[in-house]
């Protein structure tokens, strides 16, 4: 909340795309194994996006919840992997002075009809915070989550544990929860129970987040974030979910077909800068965000993280530099490429 007060935060997300895409984390089930079978992976991806901009580190404890620990057969794996994922996760914090972050998120159960599954869900949380305290996280981020009631179920368990709730809601194609209140309702609610923070992650592109921006930030007196994913969405296809590629068989680019809707860096810098601008002060970046795009992020916002050091410089580039000392007969083929 002091860094929020002097200005805004920039929290990395997006470790279970990266992961698949790397080859250690399998899609469909999409549970984060590798926390256990790969801990080198997911602490070079904490390290990237710190080195990247990201001043939080957030445990890769998405996912790693009963339900889907269940579904796979290794339920007793669940405490391990969460303690494994906030250990790996501390350990960086702590090395770069970065914020710890526990996660829980969206529980597949939750049914706004059938209140066994509340206490189901609230059980499922508990459990999951519970670690995330013991490991001295900073703050717990409840992400994901289609469901208003869903959303006030973690907050409450959060604030149950005494600690900071940065809790961040998806809109799919309706800018409606799917339960049923208006988005700015659900953020109204949320910011009155007691979040620390209350936005929008996942599932819609900058495009199609940025307009939902600005009544977020009028409806609430709390800081507001945004974590679209970096993939080209349009008012017709307002989720990564919805983009079709007629290249494909099915059409569907979601979830392992992607690439070619992927945000450049430019593109992710511009909505930064723009999200700023309405009065969004924590900014990220979720599922297919790379390291790149949180640079850009970052120095959007005026920050000059390390990896900056290697932002670009055409200055000195073969074919399309300025520079006097390079060949001119190179530069005179630029048009030739
Ligand atoms: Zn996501």
């Amino acid at each position: 909340m002091e860094r929020l007060a002097a200005g805004t935060v920039v929290c990395a997300e997006g470790y279970l795309f990266e992961l698949e895409r790397r080859g250690y984390l399998q899609a469909g089930s999409f549970v984060p194994e590798v926390v256990l079978e790969h801990p080198e992976q997911v602490t070079a991806l904490h390290e990237q996006f710190v080195h990247a901009g990201s001043d939080v580190v957030e445990a890769f404890t998405y996912y790693a919840h009963r339900e889907k620990l269940r579904l796979i057969g290794k339920e007793d794996l669940l405490e391990p992997m969460n303690r494994q994922a906030l250990a790996l996760a501390r350990d960086v914090a702590v090395e770069h002075g970065a914020l710890l972050a526990g996660n829980v998120c969206n529980t597949n159960i939750y049914d706004p009809a059938d209140p066994v599954t509340h206490a189901q869900v609230r059980a499922m949380f508990d459990e999951q915070v519970s670690w995330a305290a013991e490991a001295g996280v900073d703050f717990v981020i409840a992400e994901t989550l289609r469901y208003l009631g869903e959303a006030e179920i973690a907050l409450d368990v959060i604030r149950r544990a005494g600690l900071p709730a940065v809790v961040t809601l998806v809109v799919d194609r309706s800018a409606d929860m799917r339960d049923g209140p208006p988005l700015v309702d659900a953020a109204r609610r949320l910011a009155g129970a007691g979040a620390d923070v209350v936005g929008l992650n996942c599932s819609r592109g900058p495009a199609t987040m940025l307009p939902l921006l600005e009544p977020l930030v009028a409806a609430v007196d709390v800081p507001v974030a945004a974590l679209p994913v970096p993939y080209r969405t349009t008012p017709e296809q307002p989720t990564f979910q919805s983009l079709t590629d007629d290249r494909l068989p099915d059409g569907a680019a979601f979830p392992t077909a992607l690439d070619p809707f992927t945000s450049n860096r430019y593109e992710i810098g511009e909505f930064a800068s723009a999200a700023a601008d309405v009065g969004v002060s924590y900014l990220g970046l979720c599922c297919g965000a790379a390291p790149h795009h949180l640079r850009a992020m970052a120095e959007a916002l005026g920050r000059t993280p390390p990896a900056s050091r290697y932002s670009a410089d055409m200055s000195k580039h073969v074919y399309l530099g300025d520079d006097p000392a390079l060949a001119s007969h190179n530069r005179a083929y630029r048009a030739h490429l």
